[in-house]
C-alpha cells in the first residue's frame, strides 16, 4: 500500500484497530472496563513485539467490519472468520484459530433438532457468519429470525424463552455456557469450521498485516500463544 501510518511519539506506526464489544474468551471486558481475553492479549503481545501503539476501539461485530470496509478503522481483531465473500473486501491475517457454528438452546428446551424449529423464532448476531449459515438454512427448517447486535443480548433472548433457540460460535458459546449463561448445546456437528485471522481493509494497511503476521508466528514460536489460549481455555483447546 501507498500510504503512511499514522506515527506514535517513538516515530512508530499508530493504528485504530475495532474489536467486537463482547466475545469471551477472545474480547472480554473485565469489571474494571479495561478489555482482555485471547484476541486482546494476542494483539498487544503483537504490539510489543513489533513496536507498534494502537487505540483499541469496541462496538458491535456489524460496526466493527464496516468500520474496516469504509476505511474509518485500520484493522479488525474480534474472532473474525475468514469467508471467501469476506475476502472479496478484507486481506486478512494468517489464521490462528480454528471454530466452526453451532446452535443453543435452554437448558429446559424441548428443542433437541433443528427440525424442532419449525414455527419458532431463533436469534441471530448481525453480521456474523453464524448468522448465515442460520439464514442459509431457515427455509429448510422453517423458523423466524430475531436479529441482535451483540452475544449476551442474543443468548438473553434465548435464555428469557423469547427465541427458542441461538447459532453462535463453538468455543464462544462454550465459554458463555462454563461461565454461567443458561444455555445447552444440543448434540450436533458444527458447521463450516473454519479459521479467524485479523483483517485489513482489502489492499490497506500492508505494513500492519506484515507485522501482525511476523509478531504472530514469533508468538507461536516462542510458546507466547499457548499461554495466551491457556490462560482463557485452560484444558478446552
Ligand atoms: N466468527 C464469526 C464471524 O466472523 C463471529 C465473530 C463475532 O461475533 N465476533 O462472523
Amino acid at each position: 500500500s501507498t500510504e503512511t501510518p499514522k506515527k506514535n511519539n517513538k516515530n512508530k506506526p499508530h493504528y485504530t484497530i475495532v474489536c467486537d464489544v463482547t466475545f469471551p474468551p477472545f474480547e472480554i471486558q473485565a469489571k474494571n472496563g479495561k478489555y482482555v481475553g485471547i484476541d486482546i492479549d494476542l494483539l498487544n503481545q503483537i504490539s510489543i513485539d513489533q513496536g507498534f501503539t494502537y487505540t483499541l476501539k469496541p462496538m458491535s461485530f456489524n460496526s466493527a467490519t464496516q468500520s474496516v470496509t469504509n476505511g474509518q478503522a485500520d484493522g479488525i481483531i474480534s474472532g473474525l472468520s475468514v469467508t471467501d465473500e469476506r475476502k472479496k473486501v478484507f486481506d486478512f491475517s494468517d489464521p490462528y484459530f480454528v471454530s466452526g457454528f453451532i446452535w443453543a438452546t435452554r437448558e429446559d428446551s424441548s428443542i433437541k433438532s433443528l427440525n424442532d424449529l419449525k414455527g419458532k423464532t431463533v436469534a441471530l448476531k448481525t453480521g456474523t457468519g453464524s448468522a448465515d449459515y442460520g439464514k442459509s438454512i431457515q427455509s429448510k427448517y422453517g423458523f423466524k429470525i430475531k436479529y441482535f447486535n451483540d452475544s449476551n443480548t442474543m443468548y438473553n433472548d434465548v435464555v428469557v424463552g423469547n427465541a427458542v433457540a441461538c447459532f453462535e460460535d463453538q468455543p464462544v458459546m462454550q465459554y458463555a455456557i462454563k461461565n454461567g449463561i443458561k444455555l445447552t448445546i444440543p448434540k450436533q456437528t458444527p458447521a463450516n469450521q473454519g479459521n479467524y485471522a485479523f483483517a485489513v481493509q482489502k489492499g490497506k494497511n500492508s505494513e500492519l498485516l506484515k507485522s501482525f503476521n511476523t509478531g504472530l508466528k514469533q508468538l507461536q514460536t516462542n510458546g507466547t500463544f499457548d499461554q495466551i489460549k491457556a490462560k482463557y481455555l485452560g484444558g478446552d483447546q
